[in-house]
């Protein structure tokens, strides 16, 4: 297999952060749910959580820059004791916030205020559903967890979320059960948007189609199966140099739940730290965009995830 390193060289492709456009905190690893997928490696048995220091961090590089947009991810990172008040203060300044929901977590005891919560601050929903059949979902994230899903669609539908023209923005995450590529993002839009009315009166905004990281816990999960090497095989074949102008690395830096600077939340799984001229990390703490337009990124084979095929971004596919 050829190295991602050597086959970006031979592209001449450059690989630099052009700004930052969003913000992305991961909260901490603690989740109600424990998925096959999951890339954080995140269960109710995690304990790490961002600490009220590093979130007071966050909101003060916030409010100095003019970085539009804000993206909290997890974990479940509802489920963290400042998650609102991370949302109030964002808000307030006049960000964007994006809320990488599981949907299940509204009905974790003391939650069920959540879909108000949303609704009031107006916080945009990006949500898991790795399908519309109970079988495959249940298969990746637990059993009931499909049910579960669909009942908290249901209540944010209700209060305007995914309705035409409300303003209240629900967009869905879809990624493959199985070690492939996921299938065409628009024509499974209009698949999952006919089937979750048809079946459950269920609206939403747009599906994003994600491709599995192989790393941490997925990676595991492959090699026990022996499908590590031929999955990496499949990413590779299947680069496309038109994703690497539109990676999400060039306008978003990953915030860890200690504080630490990353090129993206994945990087941030592997310990791939922004470092700065003398080689040091990059805090929250201390961090200015001044910092944030000289260090390359920091790539490696697992970049082979987000250019293969229509590549795959936390927005979904990229071309
Ligand atoms: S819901 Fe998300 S964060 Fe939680 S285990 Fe599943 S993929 Fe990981
Ligand atoms: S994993 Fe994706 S987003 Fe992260 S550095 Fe590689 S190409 Fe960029």
């Amino acid at each position: 297999m050829q190295s991602f390193a050597d086959r970006i060289r031979s592209d001449g492709a450059q690989f630099r952060r052009r700004a930052v456009d969003i913000l992305q905190v991961n909260l901490g690893r603690y989740c109600n749910l424990a998925c096959i997928h999951c890339h954080v490696e995140s269960g109710p048995t995690r304990t790490e959580m961002m600490s009220r220091e590093n979130v007071d961090a966050v909101l003060c590089f916030l409010a100095s820059t003019d970085i539009p947009t804000l993206d909290i991810t997890g974990g479940a990172p509802e489920l963290h004791g400042d998650f609102d008040f991370l949302v109030e203060s964002a808000r307030q300044i006049g960000r964007r916030v994006m809320d990488r929901c599981n949907l299940t977590v509204i009905f974790e005891p003391g939650k069920n205020y959540l879909p108000e919560f949303f609704r009031r601050h107006h916080v945009e929903l990006i949500c898991s559903l790795p399908c519309y059949s109970l079988e495959n979902v249940d298969k990746q994230r637990g059993k009931g967890t499909f049910d579960s899903s669909i009942q908290a669609l249901k209540i944010f539908n209700r209060l305007g979320y995914g309705q035409p023209d409300s303003g209240l923005i629900l967009n869905l995450v879809y990624n493959p059960v199985g070690p492939h590529l996921p299938p065409a993002q628009e024509q499974l839009e209009q698949d999952y948007k006919r089937i979750l009315s048809e079946q459950f009166g269920i609206v939403f905004n747009h599906l994003f189609c994600l491709t599995n990281m192989p790393i941490t816990r997925y990676a595991t999960h492959l090699k026990l199966r022996g499908e590590y090497d031929p999955y990496m095989d499949l990413l590779e074949t299947n680069f496309n140099a038109r994703t690497l102008d539109q990676v999400m690395c060039h306008d978003l830096i990953s915030i860890g739940w200690d504080g630490w600077v990353y090129d993206c939340d994945f990087n941030q799984m592997l310990d791939l730290a922004i470092t700065g001229k003398n080689g040091q990390r990059l805090h929250i703490s201390s961090l200015s965009l001044a910092q944030l337009t000289q260090p390359a990124i920091k790539f490696g084979d697992h970049c082979y995830a987000c250019t293969a095929g229509s590549g795959s971004s936390c927005g979904g596919t990229l071309i």
